[in-house]
């Protein structure tokens, strides 16, 4: 790649970057960036539903990121603690924010439960640690090494509500933020 080419190409990721740190600094009590992110949270996470624009009829709705790119499918809603100011931005911006690699880890396994209707052992914790969506029976039940096959239809439909739950949390977070 031509050296000019390669500046031209950093000055561009720069200036997205430094349009995401001004919208952060301002909605934020630190004036310093490395310590405003720290006032940040995800507050909600929604995905754009585009299956109707495949066939040219309809025309998603896609967000724009506060750093100014458009489209983005995943949307990702976050709240400053101190200042309740909210903002949205899509999953490439929210790693430049979130700093927390728990935080990141877990967002990212909720992320891909919703999508994917799969099951990680993080989800499964957080669903019952966090945000009390099951029972300790019933926490104990999912986790359990060796299921007898007549277990397994319950563990299916316990799958399908801890889905259901944090489908509905996150709509209901997002929906809040718009
Ligand atoms: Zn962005």
């Amino acid at each position: 790649m031509p050296p000019k080419f390669r500046r031209e190409q950093a000055e561009i990721a720069k200036t997205k970057f430094q349009i995401l740190v001004a919208a952060i600094l301002e909605r934020s009590v630190a004036k310093e960036f490395a310590i405003a992110r720290k006032e940040w949270k995800v507050s909600g996470v929604y995905f754009v539903d585009d299956t109707d624009s495949e066939d040219g009829r309809g025309q998603a709705e896609y967000e724009t990121c506060t750093c100014t790119h458009y489209p983005i499918k995943e949307v990702i809603t976050i709240t400053n603690k101190l200042t309740r100011d909210k903002l949205i931005v899509g999953n490439c911006c929210i790693l430049k924010i979130t700093e927390d690699e728990k935080e990141k880890k877990k967002h990212q396994a909720l992320l891909n439960a919703i999508k994917k209707h799969s099951f990680s052992k993080l989800l499964i914790e957080t669903a019952y640690f966090q945000d009390h969506f099951i029972s300790h029976s019933e926490y104990s039940f999912l986790t359990q090494k060796k299921k007898p096959a007549w277990v397994k239809p319950k563990v299916v439909e316990l799958k399908a509500r801890i889905l259901k739950l944090y489908i509905a949390k996150y709509q209901k977070n997002a929906m809040k933020c718009v």
